[in-house]
């Protein structure tokens, strides 16, 4: 079968393999027993566990090919079969926008997953979508909006803002006037109102590069534990790191997002992982054989001449190596940095330094519509950060009763839980307290719950602690010619948008 067709009957079978290796679990195991043993022990998880008996599903990345190459493995090579001019690595926003930005010319874009899309990932269930991943864009990205029009997959305005939920209460506008009513002291409700007028005055005062310099828990000292535990959580969800390991810069313009002082937000039923998914099935049609997923690069030689690049892949399981003039690594750098042996000291320490989040979705199947306070509830006591209902795009929370919802629970864990994503019965544990939770603030919800999936991934966000704009840039420095994509190359919070700058900035560096 020919690239593209696999492509094309893979957009209807994507959802499938996504959501079947959600359902059956054992991703990354390579053999039928360790298959077995997985699922034997999701099983006896499903059964034991104490959320009403609630069948968990889980899935996520392949951890199996980057754990090995991570532990010294040597992947087998194999001689030169193919030249292209450009190759891309990594089939996520960024690498997707590398080759779209490159249509004309003679690129390939390698992925080492069964599918496209990165962090950027959507499933489904009964017939609802959801994300497990990213969420939504601003209409302030135009060029993301306009692309995503361009091929015909425009997006949705989400309908009002967030809220935040105390003691079950939602409470809009809670940065602003809306402070005035939240059931706290009155000089925390102040604090919420009069922080965001310091951050703003603090961000037209101080330079940028000053400001990423410092850190954002510096600014929050001053105010009360409730403010500083609201942005805890907020920081985790959007960016992967609470006060104390996000820079000063990044926090203090987080309040505009709040505020909304940024462009409607836009998104589409299954979040981003929706817009991956139209982006990649397009130019899999456009670009007959040059999108290849199952494609893992393990090693980038660059070549005696300085002037070309051999990429080492397995490709469905066997090796094959490709000659390319240019290449654009669009995948983390922490994994970027495994690829290249050749690459200079200093680079790779700042590449080693960037740090990422380990990040659990959590999605809740609903047999019935559920809470829909807003499109994002945030909490302060609960074990996740925030809850999106999937279909809050389409109904604004007033759709059709009775109907299948569910609702995206952001999770995200501190670094030195990432071994937690390897944990079923933790991961099942963890699913429990979700829906628990829920059921505490939400009478009735518990028996309306049909499954739990769990999206894991181990390296989900990079992390925008104090001096990661210069660590970005040093990360993100062109090597010889191979150029750095991905979003972690900004400095930035990770978005889509971010991944989109960051391939027309590795585009215009091979020329
Ligand atoms: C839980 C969560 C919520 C988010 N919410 C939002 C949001 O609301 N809005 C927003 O804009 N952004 C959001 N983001 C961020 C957004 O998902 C990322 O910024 C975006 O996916 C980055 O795209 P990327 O292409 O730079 O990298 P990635 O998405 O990380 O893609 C990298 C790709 O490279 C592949 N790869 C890695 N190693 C190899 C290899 N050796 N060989 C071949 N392929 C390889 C990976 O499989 C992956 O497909 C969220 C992220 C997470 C995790």
């Amino acid at each position: 079968m020919s690239p593209p067709r696999t492509l094309v009957s893979r957009r209807t079978a994507l959802r499938t393999v996504i959501a079947g290796a959600v359902g059956v679990g054992p991703l990354g195991c390579t053999s039928s027993s360790s298959s077995e043993v997985s699922a034997a022990r999701l099983r006896l998880a499903a059964e034991t566990s104490s959320a009403g008996g609630c069948p968990l599903h889980r899935g996520g990345e392949r951890f199996d090919q980057p754990h090995s190459k991570r532990d010294g493995r040597e992947f087998p090579k194999a001689p030169v079969k193919e030249s292209v001019e450009v190759a891309i690595i990594g089939g996520g926003p960024s690498g997707l926008c590398a080759l779209h930005a490159l249509q004309g010319r003679d690129a390939v874009l390698l992925e080492k997953e069964a599918h496209l899309g990165g962090n950027c990932t959507s499933d489904s269930w009964e017939g609802v979508k959801f994300s497990t991943g990213a969420a939504f864009f601003t209409a302030g990205d135009t060029a993301l909006v306009e692309l995503m029009s361009s091929i015909g997959a425009p997006a949705l305005p989400i309908a009002g803002g967030d809220v935040l939920v105390v003691g079950g209460e939602p409470f809009h506008d809670f940065m602003g006037d809306g402070a005035r009513r939240l059931p706290f002291e009155p000089s925390v409700r102040e604090a919420f109102r009069q922080s965001a007028a310091s951050a703003s005055k603090l961000r037209r005062a101080v330079p940028e590069s000053e400001l990423d310099a410092q850190s954002f828990a510096d600014f929050l000292r001053p105010y009360p534990a409730e403010l500083r535990q609201f942005w805890d959580r907020f920081g985790a969800s959007n960016w992967g790191a609470g006060a104390e390991h996000t820079s000063a810069r990044l926090g203090l313009s987080a309040y505009g997002w709040l505020r909304g002082d940024e462009e409607g937000r836009l998104s589409y039923p299954g979040g981003l992982g929706a817009a991956a998914t139209a982006l990649g099935a397009h130019l899999s049609v456009a670009l007959p054989g040059r999108v290849r997923t199952s494609t893992f690069t393990h090693e980038l030689e660059l070549e005696a001449n300085g002037r070309s690049v051999l990429i080492h892949t397995l490709s469905h399981g066997e090796p094959h190596t490709i000659r390319a003039r240019r290449v654009i690594v669009a995948v983390p750098k922490f994994f970027a940095e495994r690829l290249l042996p050749q690459v200079g000291a200093d680079q790779r320490a700042a590449m080693r330094e960037l740090r990422y989040t380990p990040y659990p979705v959590f999605n809740v199947c609903l047999n019935d519509v559920g809470p829909e306070l807003a499109y994002d509830s945030w909490f302060l006591d609960a074990p996740f950060c925030d809850v999106i209902p999937a279909d809050w795009v389409l109904y604004a929370g007033r759709g059709p009763r009775p109907r299948k919802t569910v609702l995206t629970v952001y999770h995200p864990l501190p670094e030195g839980q990432r071994a937690h994503l390897l944990d079923d019965e933790r991961l099942v544990a963890m699913a429990d307290d979700v829906v628990l939770y829920l059921e505490r603030h939400f009478p009735g919800l518990r028996s309306k719950v049909a499954e739990t999936r769990v999206y894991r991934r181990g390296h989900a966000l990079p992390i925008p602690a104090p001096g990661q704009l210069a660590r970005a840039a040093l990360a993100s420095r062109p090597f010889g010619p191979i150029a750095f994509a991905h979003s972690d190359s900004r400095g930035d919070v990770s978005a889509f948008a971010g991944a989109q700058r960051a391939a027309e900035q590795a585009v215009a560096a091979l020329d």
